[in-house]
């Protein structure tokens, strides 16, 4: 076994997707080399054809992602700006919201600066699964006035699928928005905006939409007034008005956009649609696998939902008696494979979970893992513990 020919087998899609499908790369070069103007600000040719590339790329993440009018998807530089965008474009002092205790710290970290603001942050225990319980979220959200309730899609963490569609009711019913961190749902979970009842929902390009790193989509809902976070120039539209335009989406894309990284995007979610139900299987498969072979390692613990109840690709274990880290740095070394030790930018989850003083061992399948990679990890695992 440790005579394998080396070779990068990498399970860390849910840090970023690699490899990326056919037609990403040569996207990101062709937008380099073919039209490399700044799009919407020069009315020729080239200048046209970089505009084209970002209206088709918004375009076909707005019909992967169920949202009707394209205007309502902003592109950012990644789910972080998305998060920060719509919490510190809607919180004020004085507002009250309820939060999950497996929030990433793309949410925790803007809430913290928005509590030292005075704004209330009310936090509702997961539990030791990581699974968001709807009816206590209710109970905290119903016991006073609330402005919003954050909560991730799924979890980058236990790969556990959080009751969005619930939240959403809750939410709603009690006058307040639901603002959802999606970089992990995207692309391994069909997502319908319209009718899921998220008011806002942020994601990264780059993990299961299998773009470039650097690009994410904000959507927000039609009508929802959120502050821009930047104000600047908006490609030549209303450039005499002293303040940024509140038309959707330029009033959230100042300045020049990653037109490369959005032309990849394009070129991603146009392969993602084409191929959804094939991928989202395997990748299902795939996970289970994983997650029936690390409970079949003595002394390993997988953290979240059961094999079987329904999560994203994620899978993270606590190898007893040794350090996730000192795991994670032996798969590199002696075996070429990319895992994920450590918090993951989510102590939260891990303090929920009881982890906070090992991390663990994290595991993201998604596109090019194969059924061999899976093997190949479950037995170096297993060398590793004996
Ligand atoms: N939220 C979650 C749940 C994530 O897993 C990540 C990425 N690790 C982010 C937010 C931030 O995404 P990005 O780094 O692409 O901005």
């Amino acid at each position: 076994m440790t005579d394998a020919p080396r070779r990068t087998v990498y399970l860390d899609h849910g840090a970023s997707s690699w490899p990326k499908p056919p037609g990403v790369v040569e996207a990101v070069a062709s937008a380099i080399a073919d039209s490399g103007a700044n799009p919407g600000r020069g009315a020729y040719a080239m200048g046209l054809a970089a505009s084209r590339l970002i209206f088709e790329a918004r375009r076909d993440a707005a019909g992967l992602l169920g949202v009707s009018d394209s205007a309502d998807l902003a592109f950012l530089s990644g789910c972080t700006e998305g998060c920060n965008l719509m919490l510190k474009g809607v919180l004020r002092p004085g507002d009250r919201v309820v939060v999950s205790s497996v929030e990433h710290n793309a949410i925790t970290r803007p809430l913290h600066v928005l509590e030292q603001r005075g704004v209330r942050v009310e936090v509702v225990d997961a539990g030791e699964h990581g699974v968001v319980d709807a009816d206590r979220m209710e109970a905290v959200v119903r016991a006073e006035a609330t402005r919003a309730v954050v909560c991730q899609h799924a979890s980058n963490v236990t790969g556990a699928i959080q009751p969005i569609g619930d939240l959403a009711d809750i939410a709603h019913s009690a006058g307040a928005l639901l603002l959802v961190d999606g970089a992990q749902a995207a692309g391994h979970l069909p997502v319908d905006l319209g009718s899921l009842g998220a008011d806002a929902w942020a994601t990264s390009g780059h993990k299961g939409l299998l773009g470039p790193q650097g690009v994410g989509l904000l959507y927000l809902a039609p009508g929802l007034d959120v502050e821009e976070l930047t104000q600047g120039g908006t490609g030549g539209s209303s450039s005499d008005e002293p303040g940024q335009p509140n038309a959707r989406p330029e009033r959230y894309e100042a300045g020049t956009p990653n037109t490369p990284g959005i032309a990849g995007l394009g070129a991603a979610v146009r392969y993602v649609a084409a191929h959804a139900d094939e991928l989202r299987a395997e990748e299902r498969r795939l996970a289970r696998r994983l997650h029936e072979g690390l409970l079949a390692i003595d002394g390993v613990r997988v953290l979240g939902p059961e094999p079987g109840e329904l999560r994203v690709p994620i899978v993270s274990a606590v190898p007893g008696g040794i350090d996730p880290d000192r795991v994670a740095f032996e798969l590199d070394r002696r075996y070429g494979i990319a895992v994920r030790a450590g918090l993951h930018c989510s102590p939260a989850t891990h303090r929920t979970l009881g982890t906070l003083e090992t991390g663990a061992l994290r595991f993201g399948v998604g596109y090019g893992v194969t059924e061999a990679d899976i093997d190949f990890a479950l037995a170096a695992i297993a060398e590793i513990l004996a």
